[in-house]
């Protein structure tokens, strides 16, 4: 007989709930102190979660489970199904999965790009892309940043066609149809949105392009239609260039990050003292390089991982994981486990409202106190880099997720043509003459992080959306109480108890768009003019 749903999702999260605490506590240990056996046990937890995921029996349970008709009971069912779903993979289709996805991770690790006969690392590629001025130089340098493109490709076409074989398994017409579907995202609406942000993005980024194309010539010393990828400060284009005028490390040098970062959110009413008191935030040996944040038990156990150094960078990243942090915090307690979560679109968004902070002329003024003088002089470079940043990276991101959907459409197409292809239409750059290489199989996020990028634009426009709500409400968003209210009241306390669609429709008074966003970067644009 079958079981009634709220039995099954009980069961599922007795089963759940330990397994992904474990996995995630295993995750903090090999993170802090890189050890052997610290990554051994992180894998066996992880693997251990995946496995309660794969469970054939509870999955079919729960498809066939009838709905309730009560909204929170239907709606963890909702999200346990897109939980489990992608791990329902035959088992020997699931083992070449994993074999093939270490493989291209040891590749990726082990890989050494070759410079006139001496292996380096990534730093040095970065920093011949920033500093050097010979354009055969930079050549070498980028040439041999896509080197690990040719070492792994033919596995990430292998790897993306067992992905599609095990999507296709369950219904979808390939991985990336069943990514989205399992992510709440509709494809016709997301391209549909991806649309409208080339469209918002495509003349500012043109105009922009032009004029740094020029002086970029002139740098390298050649006609502007000669400069090529390596051209450019980074193997990707995927950031905006520095901008050597504006120096804002130097307002950072002698500062307290957490004390700052502190001061941010108390200005909005929240207290993160204990989210301090758990984290993990100053440079160490044997420990992870980047940042993140950890909400281990869906409860009060939530630890943010940096690697602080004074300078913008890290003040941004702090505000930027204490958004996720404070996020966690405020989700009701009350919840069934199952929702006492968020989309990671929605949280992304919080992340980025407050990370976007560090070039906000109120918060440098009154939070980070700095000279007022010193900010109104900085205002017009501080809104161009910032504009510069949005605009890089949602060039980048067109590439990145329309890439992915041609790649699974048909992995054995000619992607080597293919990625040039929108880099070009994308981020206006020229292809190397006469190349032919999986440059695509470079980037590590198409085989390791697939079907990902989009949300990190769609977080930059539920950023942009949440800051004009606060804004016209609240006629800011730092040093008012209210505005942590808000946040905690109608975008943290529900967690997942529903979509993240009507989670930004609810909590904004309108459904996700571009319109803020675009309306944001002509501000930008307006002020990095005066
Ligand atoms: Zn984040």
């Amino acid at each position: 007989m079958a079981s009634s749903l709220p039995a099954v999702l009980a069961a599922a999260t007795a089963t759940l709930a330990p397994l992904e605490r474990d996995a995630n506590r295993a995750w903090w240990a090999a993170s802090t102190q890189v050890t052997d056996e610290h990554e051994a046990a992180r894998i066996a937890a992880d693997l251990a979660f995946r496995t309660a995921l794969a469970d054939a029996e509870r999955f079919t349970a729960v498809r066939d489970s009838a709905p309730t008709g009560e909204p929170l009971v239907d709606r963890q069912r909702a999200v346990l199904h897109d939980l489990m779903l992608p791990h329902q993979v035959p088992d020997e289709l699931r083992e070449q999965i994993v074999r093939l996805e270490a493989s291209i991770d040891a590749t990726f690790n082990s890989h050494r790009p070759v410079l006139a006969g001496t292996p380096v690392d990534d730093n040095t590629i970065s920093e011949t892309l920033r500093t050097a001025t010979d354009s055969t130089e930079r050549r070498d340098a980028w040439e041999a940043a896509k080197t690990v493109g040719v070492a792994v490709a033919d596995r990430v076409r292998d790897l993306a066609h067992a992905r599609n074989e095990a999507a296709r398994a369950l219904g979808y017409r390939d991985h990336f149809a069943l990514s989205l579907a399992t992510a709440e995202l509709d494809e016709a609406e997301l391209m549909a949105t991806l649309d409208a942000i080339d469209a918002a993005t495509r003349a500012p980024f043109a105009t922009w392009k032009h004029g740094d194309d020029v002086a970029r010539a002139a740098r390298f010393g050649c006609p502007p239609a000669e400069l090529r990828p390596w051209h450019y400060d980074d193997p990707f284009f995927q950031g905006a260039p520095q901008d050597h005028e504006l120096d804002v490390d130097a307002w950072f040098t002698d500062r307290d990050l957490p004390a700052l970062t502190a001061a941010t959110y108390a200005g909005i009413g929240i207290d993160i003292g204990e989210l301090l008191a758990r984290s993990d935030l100053e440079p160490r040996a044997g420990k992870s390089q980047h940042a993140f944040c950890i909400d281990v038990d869906r409860d009060e156990d939530i630890r943010v991982l940096c690697n602080n150094v004074p300078g913008d960078y890290w003040t941004e990243t702090m505000l930027h994981e204490f958004g996720h942090a404070v996020y966690d915090r405020f989700v009701d307690p009350e919840l069934p486990w199952l929702v006492r979560t968020m989309h990671p679109l929605t949280t992304e968004g919080v992340a980025m409202l407050f990370g976007r902070l560090t070039g906000d002329p109120q918060w440098l003024r009154t939070v980070a106190g700095l000279d007022d003088a010193v900010v109104t002089a900085a205002e017009p470079r501080l809104a161009r880099r910032q504009l510069l940043t949005r605009l890089v990276f949602a060039r980048w991101v067109l590439v990145m997720t329309n890439f992915e959907r041609a790649f699974y459409a048909d992995p054995d197409a000619d992607h080597d043509t293919g990625w040039w292809d929108l880099v070009e239409r994308f981020q206006l750059l020229t292809r190397p003459d006469d190349r032919h290489a999986p440059d695509w199989a470079a980037k590590i996020h198409v085989a390791l992080a697939p079907v990902y990028y989009q949300n990190y634009l769609l977080g930059e426009l539920v950023a942009s959306q949440l800051e004009a709500t606060v804004r016209a409400r609240f006629g800011g968003v730092i040093d008012t109480p209210e505005i942590g209210e808000f946040l905690r009241r109608e975008v943290f306390a529900p967690g997942w108890s529903c979509r993240w669609d009507e989670l930004v429709a609810q909590a904004t008074g309108a459904p996700l768009s571009v319109a803020p966003y675009a309306a944001e970067l002509a501000d930008l644009a307006r002020r990095s003019e005066r």
